[in-house]
């Protein structure tokens, strides 16, 4: 079928909102370019958009998208994306069936909304956040169902489960040490209740909106949805390419380094040591202020932000590595591994201790020697080069502001394993006694 006798339903559809037919063809070449296709294979995503839309005739997979432990930034930029309408309308279309965020409904309606869809079947989860099991996986409740409980029914009778952001393919920030919370991804706990079904990780610290929309549609409308409704993983996968973190090899293949555009600096020994310089100025690499593109795979450089107005390194930040979560490895933590920030150090830890490397090589004679071995172990274990700026041996606006720095955590809990269990076991105990009374509320 050529583009000029495809069915226009959708394009309808979207002019009676007042989207012209070239935003709609905007919106599929940033799909595709997400995707990892060229921005030229835009006209046939809009033509298998329409189609498989039209075809369906309402029958196309509903979403139920279910928030984890997050600070919801993922529903966030989604809901920010430069072409809203567009994607608002295809997702519309696509069945939106449950968001905690952004559905109008809220209540019994809604979770019985949910509850209906997945007992009709043949859906997918978009899951956002982390999962808690510390405190008797009472950190998170909805509807008085854990984010656990939520998670396992929701997936048990899906076609898929998108885990988006980098909370919920490991944990992020919610798994960061010391983790009372005991926060990890979605294929974690999917493999600890031996749910089979697949999962689709994109990363991110949010995920980028385009990647999304470009998985949906590659799920939804290209061929995915025919592995799908067969069970078959194998060609969900194969329509995904995902590789063996269960992302999508397109958009996860290449480094950020890879695709930056101040990579020739990078290859010229140009760099940026501080913020505000000259070299700053000139648009140098920034690599010594920490930048952690050579070690992160995402395409963030091609599919860009916003339109692809602007991302993070061409903003003038180094690439802080939100990409970095390994759902096989909780402890390939973009949080974990790459603090601090903005530069090329790391806390190294053993278990629960964990130390600069500039305190063990004062301890030890040979002092430079040591630093030199430990600094290289830490860069080699973070997959990072050598070079770069000095360790900071506490953050300078902690130093200078001791009474409000956030350098130091308070282990009256958090340190000591006897005190936190007692409250951990404490509140799961509140919160028993506070099921028990729903239930009896319910009973009468
Ligand atoms: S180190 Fe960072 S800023 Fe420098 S070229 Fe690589 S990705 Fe770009
Ligand atoms: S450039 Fe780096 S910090 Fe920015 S979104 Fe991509 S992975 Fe995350």
């Amino acid at each position: 079928m050529s583009e000029a006798t495809a069915n226009f339903g959708l394009v309808d559809a979207l002019e009676a909102r007042g989207i012209s037919r070239r935003s709609f063809l905007k919106f599929c070449g940033s799909l595709a370019v997400a995707a990892g296709l060229s921005a030229t294979a835009a006209p046939r995503v809009a033509m298998a958009l329409e189609t498989e839309l039209e075809n369906a005739k309402g029958g196309l997979f509903p979403v139920l998208w279910i928030e984890g432990a997050s600070c919801t930034g993922c529903t966030e930029s989604f809901a920010q994306i430069e072409t809203p309408d567009v994607g608002k309308v295809v997702l519309e279309l696509i069945a939106l069936n449950y968001s905690d965020v952004l559905c109008a409904g809220a209540g019994h309606s809604l979770e019985a909304a949910k509850e209906e869809t997945i007992q009709n079947g043949n859906y997918v989860v978009v899951y956002e956040g982390g999962i808690t099991q510390g405190f008797g996986s009472n950190t998170l409740r909805v509807a008085m169902e854990t984010g656990e409980e939520i998670l396992v029914h929701a997936a048990e009778n899906a076609a898929a489960v998108i885990a988006l952001g980098s909370c919920a393919v490991n944990g992020g920030w919610m798994a960061a040490y010391p983790n009372p919370a005991e926060a990890t991804g979605v294929s974690g706990i999917l493999k600890k209740h031996s749910i089979a079904t697949p999962v689709v990780n994109i990363p991110g610290c949010p995920a980028n909106p385009e990647w999304l929309m470009s998985v949906l549609v590659q799920v939804l409308m290209m061929g995915g949805a025919e592995g799908l409704l067969a069970g078959d993983v194998p060609a969900v996968v194969k329509t995904l390419g995902l590789n063996d973190e269960g992302k999508p090899q397109g958009i996860f293949g290449e480094t950020i380094h890879d695709n930056c555009e101040r990579r020739g600096h990078f290859e010229n020994g140009e760099f940026v040591y501080e913020f505000g310089s000259k070299e700053e100025e000139l648009g140098y690499c920034l690599y010594p202020l920490g930048c952690k593109g050579p070690q992160t795979k995402a395409n963030c450089g091609v599919t860009m932000w916003n339109n692809r107005r602007s991302w993070c390194i061409q903003a003038g930040s180094p690439c802080l590595g939100c990409c970095e979560a390994n759902p096989n490895d909780p402890g390939d933590n973009w949080v974990e591994v790459n603090t601090p920030f903005y530069k090329r150090d790391r806390d190294l830890h053993i278990g629960d201790w964990f130390f600069r490397p500039t305190v063990v090589a004062a301890g030890l004679t040979g002092i430079v020697g040591a630093a030199i071995l430990i600094h290289r172990f830490g860069m080699k274990k973070a997959g990072r080069m050598d070079g770069g700026a000095d360790f900071e041996p506490i953050r300078a606006w902690d130093a200078k502001n001791p009474d409000r720095s956030i350098g130091q955590y308070e282990y009256s809990v958090m340190g000591d394993p006897v005190k936190m269990k007692a409250a951990q076991e404490e509140i799961a105990k509140q919160y028993e006694v506070a099921e028990e009374a729903a239930a009896e509320d319910e009973g009468r």
